[in-house]
């Protein structure tokens, strides 16, 4: 269908995420033609990262094209590009496409932008610790991690005990259920997978320690789980330091300090970064120009029907959103994204209502090791071989497309049953290509952009000539928003 021969409504949809997707199918038997755009051509099943960073499933498996997800809904488009502004008074969202700089207007529109990694301040300990928020940076651990144990393979060989430890050492931080879930699996690749394959290393002599600022593992659980997980986790072998404040990180390892002030060093190669999240910035430049102040993790306070005050035509879901302490999760994230839908639905059919959102608590899990989990629904706490089976089948229910279930039960089945991981490959642009791109990449969208922007420029004319085009009425390109 060719959505601008048609003049319904349009909504805008910004990410691909669990709001955006779940916003766009919740409108499918609309009235009204859905646009969404978003950074990566993919929606990203953010809870199974860790499983690719450690070689169990394969990027496509939690990645599926969005476009493709989409294909049978008729009113709806998928466009790839990284939103830079968006101008509430105009109505018009300023999108930049590898260097190609575009405008699109807006009848409604609904903000489920995320979050990304938060080094608290401390930005340059992404360089040597990486976050686990895209599939950039899962497959990027995955080269560390197995890049480390090769590294260690070789300096055993040459005789360097010190440079051993060094890679053999894997330190998380942040104890939340990303950080014990990746802990928890950085003991099984070491203790079941890789124990039998190297000869002049121990791949059981290998040291993960998991390390969090705050008083408790997994704080958002009772206090009886959390305590509960921490034994289970030390049971394994997992070194765990709370109270422990990093205040460094460079390449060869980091540095922390305890409750009495008493600063330590942990020489270690490999760093992962679970400890924190802030909201996209466009909840800031979204707050600026409606007299609203982000919170510390950047989120923007919405009202309690999820539209900015004065715009009832804005809807912010997700992890951009400060409301009632709802938790940053995939549920709140689909919940808000399905009550704005609903709600512009209404607004389509000419009967306009705001309602308030109300957040149905489905409960909260988070696996520590295999067959070894944790889950709270309610009152009712499971731990065990029980929560485990209940976070398996969750987790199959949510992830999109009947191929990804069916390889992920495979490979699951290979790693939790047998021993091996089915995705081990690494490459070389894996483990440096983000340095790469951060000593060339801002050359890169530029560069790209002069090679397609005459075709791109030739195509935008010939879409404003005709009306209800994108909305650009031939003005100068925005300029990105720093
Ligand atoms: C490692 C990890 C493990 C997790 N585990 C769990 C779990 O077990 N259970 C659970 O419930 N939740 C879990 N979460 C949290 C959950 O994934 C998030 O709460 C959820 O993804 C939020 O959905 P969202 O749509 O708000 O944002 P996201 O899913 O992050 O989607 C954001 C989208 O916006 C796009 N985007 C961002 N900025 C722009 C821009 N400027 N222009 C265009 N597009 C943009 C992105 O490309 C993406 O498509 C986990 C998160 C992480 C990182």
């Amino acid at each position: 269908m060719n959505l601008k021969a048609t003049r319904r409504p349009r909504v805008l949809i910004i990410g691909s995420g669990f709001g955006g997707l779940f916003a766009a199918q919740a409108l499918a038997s609309a009235d009204v033609n859905v646009t969404m755009i978003a950074k990566t051509s993919h929606h990203l099943f953010q809870p199974l990262l860790y499983q690719v960073a450690t070689g169990i499933l394969s990027s496509g498996e939690i990645a599926p094209a969005t476009r493709e997800i989409l294909a049978k809904q008729d009113n709806a488009e998928v466009l790839l590009g990284n939103v830079r502004h968006i101008d509430v008074e105009a109505r018009r969202v300023h999108v930049s496409t590898l260097g190609i700089e575009d405008e699109f207007s807006y009848d409604y529109l609904i903000v489920a932008a995320g979050s990304r990694t938060s080094y608290f301040g401390n930005d340059q300990f992404a360089h040597d610790a990486p976050g686990m928020k895209s599939i950039d940076d899962a497959l990027e651990l995955r080269g560390r991690i197995y890049g480390a144990f090769e590294l260690a393979e070789i300096s055993a060989a040459r005789g360097e005990p010190s440079d051993v430890d060094r890679l053999m050492t894997f330190v998380v931080v942040g104890a939340g259920p990303t950080g014990v879930e990746m802990a928890g699996q950085l003991v099984e690749l070491s203790k079941r997978t890789l124990n039998r394959e190297f000869r002049h290393i121990d791949a059981n002599d290998s040291k993960i320690i998991l390390l969090d600022g705050g008083d408790a593992v997994l704080s958002s659980f009772d206090p009886s789980l959390q305590d509960k997980v921490k034994t289970e986790l030390e049971g394994m072998g997992v070194d765990v330091r709370l109270g422990a404040m990093v205040v460094d990180v460079d390449e060869q390892g980091l540095d922390y300090k305890d409750r009495d002030g008493t600063t330590h060093r942990i020489e270690a190669i490999t760093k992962v970064w679970a400890a924190g999240v802030s909201a996209s910035p466009l909840a800031k430049i979204l707050a600026d120009q409606v007299g609203l102040e982000v919170d510390r993790g950047g989120r923007i306070p919405v009202q309690s029907d999820l539209t900015l005050p004065g715009h009832p035509e804005i809807f912010v879901v997700g992890d951009m959103i400060a409301l009632d302490n709802l938790p940053g999760v995939a549920q709140t994230a689909i919940q808000t994204a399905r009550h704005s839908a609903a709600q512009i639905v209404r607004a389509v059919e000419g009967n306009p209502s705001s309602e308030d959102f109300s957040y149905f608590d489905k409960g909260n899990m988070a696996t520590v090791a295999r067959f070894r989990a944790i889950a709270e629904v309610g009152p009712i706490k499971v731990t065990g071989f029980l929560a485990w089976s209940m976070w398996l089948v969750v987790h199959l229910f949510y992830i999109i497309g009947f191929k990804s279930q069916i390889t992920m039960l495979l490979h699951w089945a290979v790693t939790f049953l047998g021993r091996d991981r089915a995705q081990r490959t690494i490459t070389e642009q894996q483990v440096f290509g983000r340095l790469a791109m951060e000593q060339d990449g801002r050359a890169l969208p530029e560069s790209l952009g002069r090679i397609m922007r005459p075709a791109a420029a030739a195509k935008n004319d010939a879409e404003n000539e005709g009306s209800g085009g994108r909305g650009s009425d031939g003005e100068s390109a925005p300029q990105p928003t720093p």
